[in-house]
């Protein structure tokens, strides 16, 4: 049987004629259409000398050609690389010279500055629409019918980047089955149907707009309205053609901000998910009240895929980050000894199960250092299982801040500012301190209009924040600063906040 995540996901295709993918301005693009044009980019890249295993390395705006250069790779066998395009030619050197591509495809514009770091690679070209750009007029020449490569579920599919905790970038190495797996999994659990359309507006170079979104509506022979980006005006209008949408929790803050997102608006809407950082229970309650809709937390990263979900039938409890997904395990582990804490205790989240990946790109002793003997992986996450079963993430692993000996996990404090009226977010963090260590700092943005001081944080949290974990300092910013995915980059704020607690240099 060929293991091939694309030829195990087109045995749920619908008929030819099905819409696959339908664009902002209401242009459909079938299943046919897809199985056509995917089948010339694979036909395409063996042209170009891409053998099985071989990586292909991406770094191209969003559009349906990328997509399809994308099933294209998978198709072939090879192993796609995605690549952000915020990525500058000398980032990218890093992750060239380290993956060896065969093939490199970035936007036209890029050409000699990607030409300049991409080496013994074949360096192509891919325009947005697919027009301009080398590989897109190849590909218009190729042929239109291909059989997918053999595959078995250990070969590898797709290589991502990830910062990681500590030091340099890591690939992540992907398996075909690690991506079926989880394709699987998640078209079960949320109850996707042929009869789905999902809203996509999140990036395709991450695992939440590739694998999750992409890969879900495929096992489900599903469809997508697919946007170059997020633009909140542009998705409230058209969520009334959607029936699901999955995104990053700063969407639904943003989507809060308009007008348009009635109830009356979204009759036809059946799921909202939000994941790749945490949803504050305030957008969840606050969405809930305008929406009706209760959005659906879930959990994963890109080593692992998903790993848990909100229930889809049951109670979807903002804060929390649901259960494992079918087939995936959790364990609650000492950091130290990795040995299993009991319910209710914080501990390292670890996970195993078919999703989990096989290790990094050429790092077997990085590999070796985050898998526990038993095939545990060590998420670098923090967490706990409620009474009820739901996990419970409380931060990274290197978020956690040690005052004079004590623990203090930065999402209890961060609930607890959120909750002061006036605050619209915030982000707790440690800061070097001379007598504890470190101490609490915590990094407020106001809501627009509100005249919130240091005092009008500090003096609530008295009463309900044990000493230790209340903060020290606070400081008000305009806004936090956050990645693409949404996520608040904690590792710019300790280095800003760094000196706080530092006695002045005589
Ligand atoms: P990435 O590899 O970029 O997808 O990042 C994965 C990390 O994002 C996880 O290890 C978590 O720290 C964080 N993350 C993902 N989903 C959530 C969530 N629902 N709540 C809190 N943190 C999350």
């Amino acid at each position: 049987m060929n293991e091939n995540l694309f030829s195990v996901l087109r045995a749920g295709f619908p008929d030819s004629d099905c819409c696959f993918i339908e664009t902002g301005s209401g242009d459909i693009f079938t299943y046919g259409d897809m199985l056509r044009r995917s089948a010339q980019y694979a036909n395409a890249l063996i042209g170009l000398g891409v053998k099985p295993g071989d990586r292909v390395a991406v770094q191209v705006e969003k559009s349906i050609e990328s997509l399809m250069l994308y099933l294209g790779a998978i198709r072939a066998g090879a192993a796609f690389l995605p690549l952000n395009t915020a990525y500058t030619p000398a980032e990218l050197e890093y992750f060239l010279g380290d993956a060896e591509p065969v093939l490199v495809v970035c936007r036209p514009a890029m050409e000699s500055g990607v030409g300049a770091v991409s080496g013994e690679a074949v360096l192509e070209t891919l325009g947005d629409s697919g027009v301009g750009g080398t590989l897109g007029a190849l590909t218009d020449l190729a042929s239109d019918v291909f059989d997918d490569t053999l595959c078995s579920a250990g070969d590898l599919a797709a290589i991502l980047y990830t910062s990681g905790t500590t030091g340099r970038a890591k690939g992540a190495m992907l398996s075909h089955g690690n991506l079926t797996s989880n394709a699987k999994a998640l078209f079960e659990t949320w109850a996707f149907t042929r009869g789905d359309r999902l809203l996509h507006a999140l990036p395709i170079y991450h695992t939440h707009g590739l694998f999750t979104a992409t890969n879900t509506v495929l096992a489900a022979g599903a469809s997508m309205i697919f946007l170059p980006k997020f633009d909140a005006g542009e998705v409230t209008a058209l969520l009334p053609r959607a029936s699901v949408m999955m995104g990053v929790p700063t969407f639904y803050s943003r989507l809060l901000q308009c007008d348009a997102l009635t109830k009356d608006a979204l009759t036809h809407m059946r799921l909202f998910i939000s994941g790749s950082a945490p949803l504050s229970p305030e957008v969840h309650s606050e969405f809930e009240k305008r929406t009706g809709h209760t959005i659906l937390e879930r959990y994963g990263m890109t080593e692992t895929g998903m790993n848990t979900s909100n229930p889809y039938e049951g109670a979807r409890r903002a804060g929390t980050v649901g259960f494992p997904l079918p087939g995936v395990e959790i364990r609650i582990a000492d950091p130290e000894t990795g040995s299993e804490l009991e319910q209710g205790e914080v501990g390292s989240i670890e996970v195993r199960g078919p999703n989990v990946f096989s290790g990094y790109w050429r790092m077997p002793e990085k590999t070796c250092e985050e898998f526990r003997e038993d095939g545990f992986f060590i998420t670098g996450d923090l967490g706990m299982i409620d009474e009820q079963g739901y996990v419970n993430i409380v931060g990274r692993d290197k978020d956690l801040i040690i005052s004079g000996g004590f623990n203090v996990y930065p999402a209890e404090i961060e609930a607890a500012i959120d909750a002061i009226t006036g605050v619209a977010e915030s982000a707790v963090i440690g800061a070097p301190h001379p007598d504890f260590g470190e101490s609490v700092v915590a990094v407020v943005a106001r809501k627009s209009g509100q005249s919130l001081a240091e005092e009008d944080i500090i003096s609530p949290l008295g009463s309900i924040l044990a000493r230790y974990k209340q903060p020290k300092r606070v400081f008000f910013v305009d806004a936090l600063p956050r990645n693409a995915m949404g996520k608040i980059q904690k590792k710019e704020l300790r280095e800003q906040y760094a000196g706080v607690f530092q006695p002045p240099r005589p």
